[in-house]
């Protein structure tokens, strides 16, 4: 579909993948609200037009890390629940509450900002405050959490918040039966309860992640948080691909040959020579590096479809680039600088995807994506409704 592109590299994102992957969450957890999390720009995926196909897919809310995710969203003129869980002190919180962004707060420092941001802006700000059960990241600890609720509580009855959501984030969701996850659970529904009774009324109560989401009903509460899964990548891939969940990889990381030409056997490929040629064969150099974020650790490892098969990156990866060893076959023989290179879709065609880059380079499917680099532009389609 993009053969005649004349870009070096584009990553192309499938919008009707996002909405539908969403649909699919949505009946996943029938009984929850959806958030698509669009953090990390949409895990890499472009915030903006991931946010606006996650809504059109049935997405309650959106959710991301940083403030200034959520004030995009908002300055792009979403008007559904976000929810922005990770701050420092001194972060816009009136800017927040202008907007109607809901806060999460894991400490009373927290609660104190987003109270006198509140008073600033002259509106009643929405918290939800996270509870540690666990994974020792965000959260107040059990020991912590009367504290936080009782410094949440008072800042509600002078109307400066509101205390709309009780959540937690798991440690071992993509292992469903790790008994760390029962046990997180019987520590949020403690934490829930002591809320509750110290007069904390949740609109929400949240704790799944995409692998809660897709393998663990009682995760579900009243909303989810799937991730991952909205980009169409399995996030328990040693339990099912994504196919096997419903859901497509959205995003397909292609690029331009920008030379090919013959070498004799003995040739040394690339930076300290890693590779070298067993025979005189045809080298591809593909126009995407680990500047671009393919990753480094691909050398002689990371799979690429060009000229009808799939190879392997040839020695290391550089800056801006990688080499390709095509063999000596009349495929190899026919191909040209400006042909097509696919590096991950989802794999229909036969391209490897970013769970096989993953695979090939000893990490998760989130960091392929999400580290692909501004340089490359996105190539958002399918987005209209
Ligand atoms: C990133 C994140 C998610 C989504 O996680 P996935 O594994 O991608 O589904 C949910 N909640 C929190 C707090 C997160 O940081």
């Amino acid at each position: 579909m993009i053969a005649t592109s004349t870009l070096p590299a584009e990553a192309v994102v499938d919008l009707s993948a996002v909405r539908e992957n969403v649909r699919e969450l949505c009946r996943r957890a029938p009984s929850a609200q959806v958030m698509a999390v669009v953090k990390a720009d949409g895990y890499g995926h472009g915030l903006l037009p991931c946010a606006a196909a996650a809504r059109a897919g049935g997405a309650t809310w959106l959710g991301g890390a940083q403030l200034a995710e959520g004030l995009s969203l908002r300055a792009a003129g979403d008007q559904g629940r976000l929810l922005s869980w990770l701050h420092v002190p001194g972060d816009d919180f009136a800017g927040a509450v202008r907007v109607g962004i809901d806060l999460s707060a894991s400490a009373p420092w927290a609660v104190d900002q987003i109270a006198d941001a509140a008073r600033s802006a002259g509106g009643t700000a929405r918290v939800h405050l996270k509870i540690d059960t666990g994974l020792s990241r965000g959260g107040a600890t059990p020991t912590d959490w009367d504290e936080l609720v009782g410094a949440a509580l008072a800042a509600q009855a002078e109307g400066a918040v509101s205390v709309v959501g009780v959540w937690s984030h798991l440690a071992w969701a993509d292992a469903p039966d790790h008994p760390t996850v029962r046990h997180q659970r019987e520590v949020f529904d403690l934490a829930v309860a002591r809320a509750e009774a110290l007069g904390v009324r949740p609109e929400v109560r949240h704790l799944a992640n995409s692998a809660a989401t897709l393998t663990n009903p009682a995760a579900h509460y009243d909303l989810v948080r799937p991730g991952l899964a909205v980009y169409g990548l399995s996030p328990v891939p040693d339990l099912h691909d994504a196919a096997a969940l419903g859901l497509r990889p959205a995003m397909s990381l292609r690029a331009t040959l920008a030379l090919v030409k013959r070498v004799p056997a003995g040739s040394g490929v690339a930076y300290g020579h890693t590779y070298v040629t067993e025979r005189e064969t045809v080298l591809a150099l593909v126009p995407l590096g680990y500047a671009d974020g393919v990753p480094r650790a691909a050398g002689n490892v990371g799979p690429l479809l060009v000229a009808g098969a799939v190879h392997r990156i040839a020695g290391r990866v550089s800056m801006d680039q990688v080499v390709v060893d095509l063999g000596d076959d009349a495929a190899a023989r026919d191909c040209r600088a400006g042909d097509p290179v696919v590096l991950f879709g989802d794999g229909a065609a036969g391209e490897p995807t970013a769970q096989d880059w993953a695979q090939a380079t000893g990490t998760i499917a989130y960091e392929i994506v999400a580290r692909i680099g501004a340089r490359v532009p996105r190539t958002h389609v399918g987005g209209d409704v």
